[in-house]
């Protein structure tokens, strides 16, 4: 029996965020584009499963206003429902709420965390060097560029829940550089942050829907296996879908599936020895999303940061701001929690148990009130992000060794600007697509 076999300028493997990304850009550029997703359905960490009636999030909860993953959405004319927060978040200091009027500011409290003016002053000039004037060295932690300063453990409580929101790592992990530098880079979009109302797969539904406007194809339940390399350079990739096995060949491969997988799908013996270590020193970071239900709000503000808590480091009423997401009358909120350390080992169930344990003994009204609706894990092929930027951290380049296959998503987002999330994913596509541009034109013959 003769093999199916398709051609396109581009295919895309893996539909999510840097994937559909990627495809929307191309599609809109006139290139041939075909997108292939192993799973049911589009988006990955950026999709929203309906549970008990609730919409809860495989990953991406809040997305910026602004910025790359934005200006995608404008640039191909996708819809970008989004519902922007506009009341700051507060502070649970303990059991305590702190409410400052420049809340969603990094460093508004520290005035109540430092003993007096002079650690201020000498912190405050600490921060400013490193964030306007060069940053520390990749091989320093937080923790250490912190106590370089001061002792004070408020402050290092206080740095602990900033990197471990922002990064998913805790201060003594986290490179001090990518901490600073991801306030100049794709974190400063996040300064206006929205809720999709009909959950994140909305809007890479949008996406996909942008991309077939362009006559692109976006395949679910459809696995990419074997991707096709001659002389060295990506011609092709199998895959297999509901109707079989099919062989599609394009001028250039994006691979969403992680750079780890990319190899898989390829064959290890087309990259260096260097690049394969690159991809083994990689720490994809956990997570644990704790989604609470009640039949009213735990409290007044979209987001609440916790800190002095054994694990909790954040919680969010997003009812506040997209009622859509919980059935009439029903609240729903999100609790996030890492673990000490990405590195050593952890103990999930331990780590769920102390999440939980927070949330009653810190949370005012929630053993009232509150009840657990779903417990998420996500790690290992399903991280927060895929290459936490920790101490040393490898930056993994777009460009694979194979000429014409790239890497788009968390696994490749550029360092020294955000580590991954819906902005840095947006860039690794941005940054792909324009390297696309440069070599191929739409309909160059194979
Ligand atoms: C719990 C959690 C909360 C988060 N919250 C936020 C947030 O609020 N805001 C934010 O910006 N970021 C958030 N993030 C981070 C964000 O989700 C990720 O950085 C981003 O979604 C990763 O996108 P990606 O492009 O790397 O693709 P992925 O989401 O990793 O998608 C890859 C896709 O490729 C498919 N695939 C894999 N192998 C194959 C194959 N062989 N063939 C075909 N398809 C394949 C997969 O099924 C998947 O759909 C969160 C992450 C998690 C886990």
């Amino acid at each position: 029996m003769k093999k199916k076999q398709e051609k396109c300028d581009v295919a895309v493997l893996g539909s999510g965020i840097g994937g559909l990304c990627s495809a929307a850009l191309l599609a809109n550029k006139g290139y041939e584009t075909i997108v292939v997703e192993k799973l049911p359905i589009v988006g990955g960490r950026c999709a929203t499963l309906k549970y008990k009636g609730y919409k809860i999030p495989t990953g991406v909860l809040g997305v910026p206003m602004v910025g790359s993953f934005k200006s995608i959405f404008d640039e191909v004319g996708a819809e970008f429902d989004v519902t922007p927060m506009t009341t700051p978040p507060k502070y649970l200091v303990g059991n305590e709420i702190i409410d400052t009027p420049e809340s969603d500011q990094p460093d508004a409290i520290l005035s109540r965390l430092c003993s007096d003016e002079k650690e201020i002053a000498i912190l405050k000039r600490g921060i400013n060097k490193a964030r306007t004037w060069s940053p520390p060295s990749n091989e320093m932690s937080l923790q250490d560029f912190i106590y370089q300063y001061t002792r004070n453990e408020n402050l290092a409580e206080y740095y602990n829940n900033m990197s471990d929101r922002i990064l998913s790592t805790r201060a003594h992990e986290v490179s001090a550089k990518e901490y600073f530098q991801s306030f100049s880079g794709s974190l400063k979009d996040f300064q206006r942050v929205g809720f999709a109302p009909e959950g994140s797969i909305a809007l890479m539904k949008a996406l996909k829907k942008a991309i077939e406007a362009k006559g692109g194809k976006v395949i679910t339940q459809c696995r990419a296996k074997k991707i096709l390399v001659k002389n060295e350079i990506a011609e092709g990739v199998v895959v297999e879908g509901k109707k079989g096995e099919t062989t599609i060949l394009a001028n250039n491969i994006v691979s969403n599936a992680g750079p780890k997988k990319t190899v898989a799908l390829a064959g290890k013996e087309y990259f260096e020895r260097g690049y394969l270590r690159e991809l083994r020193n990689m720490v994809p970071s956990l997570q644990i999303w704790v989604t609470s239900i009640s039949d009213r709000p735990l409290f007044d503000v979209p987001i609440l940061y916790t800190y002095k808590t054994r694990r909790l480091v954040s919680f969010v009423c997003v009812s506040h701001v997209c009622p859509e997401l919980a059935p009439k009358g029903k609240y729903i909120h999100y609790s996030i929690s890492s673990p000490v350390s990405q590195i050593a080992p952890w103990n999930l169930k331990n780590e769920v148990n102390m999440h939980i344990q927070d949330l009653k003994d810190h949370l005012p009204g929630y053993n009232k009130y509150g009840e657990v609706l779903h417990v998420g894990c996500y790690w290992g092929e399903w991280p927060t992000l895929a290459n936490a930027p920790i101490v040393g951290y490898n930056d993994i380049p777009q460009k694979t060794p194979i000429e014409n296959l790239y890497n788009v998503g968390d696994g490749v987002a550029k360092k020294g600007g955000w580590a991954g999330g819906s902005p840095g994913c947006a860039l690794t596509a941005k940054i792909v697509v324009d390297d696309i541009e440069n070599r191929f034109k739409p309909g160059q013959s194979l």
